[in-house]
């Protein structure tokens, strides 16, 4: 599977000692030199997505400020979070992973959140849409936090499907039990759940309803932070680079055409091992 990312991630939207930084994005450019560099997204691709509002807010911006107590931005991070949008929209053309930074599952329709500035993966999805290339289109979300975003994004839309496995009751505090839709499951696991619990839940309660759905591609928000080696606060799960290959591997056989976009995942050590047992599982 081919990546998708750009140099200037690396440098942009830099954020002053916090776990999404720029180093997550150099780590992994270093370990995987071989990527195709994409463009920023346009107004028009986020604006599917977003309020106008939340772009507004971050072209303003001419100094660090926090926008919400988890997300800080600055002057670059308009730049940054076009471009992440960017970088997702041509790997969802192209069937490939995009490595972009800040993250996107977080951001609502109204506003940045929980490090998220734009929402890539649903921005990705519009794209597709709009451009004809795909109509059914399902996301799954690995990540150890529930996608609030994406859930709120497509709550409505029953041409996009939304599946998460997460963390029960951490941050963002959504995505439990009782919340369900037609199209939208949430498989809260418990604290300590290791590579055997994720992998059936996403065969027992994610794979059947997606294969349900038919979608024509699958779009994998493919957070790493359920790492046994993440140290982000009150995160506790127990995968291993084996447990992320075969999540990939099951997304990767729920559809024609499968991509990715990167979330979350803040080891520094253990990210570019992640990404390389992921984007085996896909290929
Ligand atoms: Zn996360």
């Amino acid at each position: 599977m081919e990546l998708i990312s750009h140099p200037a991630l690396a440098e942009l939207h830099p954020t002053f000692g916090h776990p999404e930084s720029t180093e997550r994005l150099d780590v992994l450019l270093r370990a995987f030199p071989d990527f195709r560099e994409a463009g920023p997204a346009k107004v028009e691709d986020v604006l599917r997505c977003h309020s106008p509002r939340v772009l507004d807010l971050l072209r303003s911006l001419d100094r660090p400020v926090y926008i919400e107590p988890n997300t800080v931005a600055s002057e670059t991070s308009y730049e940054a979070a076009l471009l992440a949008a960017g970088c997702a929209i041509e790997a969802a053309r192209s069937e490939a992973f995009a490595l972009v930074r800040p993250p996107g599952h977080h951001a609502t329709p109204v506003a940045s959140f929980g490090f998220c500035l734009l929402n890539n993966v649903a921005i990705a999805a519009r794209a597709l849409q709009a451009a004809g290339e795909a109509v059914r289109i399902a996301i799954v979300d690995f990540d150890v936090h529930h996608g609030n975003g994406t859930q709120d994004i497509f709550w409505d839309d029953d041409t996009v499907f939304y599946a998460s496995l997460h963390q029960q009751r951490i941050f963002p505090g959504s995505g439990g039990p009782h919340e369900q839709a037609a199209t939208t499951v949430n498989v809260p696991l418990r604290a300590g759940s290791g590579d055997d619990e994720w992998l059936a839940a996403f065969v027992e309660w994610i794979a059947p309803k997606i294969r349900e759905f038919d979608p024509e591609v699958v779009l994998v928000s493919a957070g790493f932070d359920a790492h046994e080696d993440e140290d982000l606060y009150l995160v506790d799960m127990r995968v291993t680079e084996d447990g992320f290959r075969e999540l990939a591997k099951r997304c990767r056989a729920l559809a024609p055409r499968v991509a990715a976009v990167l979330e979350g995942g803040y080891n520094l050590d253990a990210l570019p091992r992640l990404v390389e047992a992921a984007l085996e599982g896909f290929s």
